[in-house]
């Protein structure tokens, strides 16, 4: 179980602020939604804590150690795992294979010499295929194990990159829009995933998400942001009744 926080983090793409001065402190095992209209830094937030662009001034922590300024395969690493908001599934590869590579990158090695039919069956290519298996079979996904990755339904695609970001075991969820395209019964199982995520392996979510419903409904707290800024945070009631986050993004003004 980990706790994640920011402190004063900042990140500018030329004269843009994408983030300014963003502090964030998430308890272990807490759902927190990330909302706030199109180009507010949501998903810059996600790519600073991961490292994928590093911040250009403040801190991330994990468990009150400083991670930013790690690489993101040293983040990765200490536990912090993640999904895109576009589907990033292989063709070619099946969806056993595709889990796979949410392993370390030497197993993921692996993956693709067999994808080349070349021999390398071993050991850790068997524990490999054990660990994906067992994602697959918690997101309740085990059936389509050796379907080609890219033949699978938007929906179904979703649920297995968080299978290939909980494969290697993460203890902090980084998710960009789970829900977008999804029918409304799927939005209610991604619900249903995201609380035993929670409650089952004590993973820390951190969830961007523009489907309000699934936000109100599953978030332990909501932090909104607006221009780069945090301008709100609280309980899902908390933030409706906020006058602030109406007028900058529920257009309740
Ligand atoms: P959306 O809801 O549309 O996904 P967002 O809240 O995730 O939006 P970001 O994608 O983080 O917003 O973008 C924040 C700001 O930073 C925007 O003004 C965007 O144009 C800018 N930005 C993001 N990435 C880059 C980049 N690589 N280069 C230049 N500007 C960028």
């Amino acid at each position: 179980m980990s706790h994640l926080e920011t402190r004063g983090l900042s990140l500018s793409f030329g004269g843009i602020q994408a983030l300014d001065g963003v502090d964030l402190d998430v308890p272990p095992a807490e759902i927190r939604g990330i909302i706030g209209p199109n180009g507010a830094g949501k998903t810059t937030l996600l790519n600073a804590i991961c490292g994928l662009t590093p911040p250009s001034a403040g801190q991330v922590l994990l468990d009150g150690e400083v991670i930013s300024g790690l690489k993101p395969s040293a983040i990765a690493a200490k536990g912090v795992g993640r999904t895109f908001q576009t589907s990033m599934l292989f063709s070619g590869m099946t969806v056993l294979e595709n889990v796979m590579t949410g392993l370390h990158q030497h197993m993921g090695a692996n993956v693709f010499t067999a994808a080349l039919g070349l021999p390398s069956v071993r050991q850790e290519d068997a524990d490999a295929r054990e660990k994906a298996l067992a994602a697959l079979d918690f997101v309740n996904m085990r059936q389509f194990a050796e379907r080609d990755g890219g033949a699978l339904s938007f929906g179904q695609q979703r649920l297995i990159e968080i299978a290939r970001a909980l494969v290697s075991q993460p203890s902090v969820l980084l998710l960009d829009e789970p829900a977008v395209g999804l029918s409304p019964p799927r939005v209610q199982e991604l619900d249903r995933l995201l609380r035993r995520i929670r409650d089952e392996r004590g993973i820390t979510i951190v969830m961007i998400e523009h489907v309000i419903r699934l936000v109100m409904g599953v978030c332990d707290r909501i932090t909104v942001l607006n221009s780069g800024a945090k301008i709100a945070e609280g309980t899902g009631d908390e933030i409706i009744a906020n006058r602030e986050v109406q007028e900058a993004y529920l257009g309740k003004a």
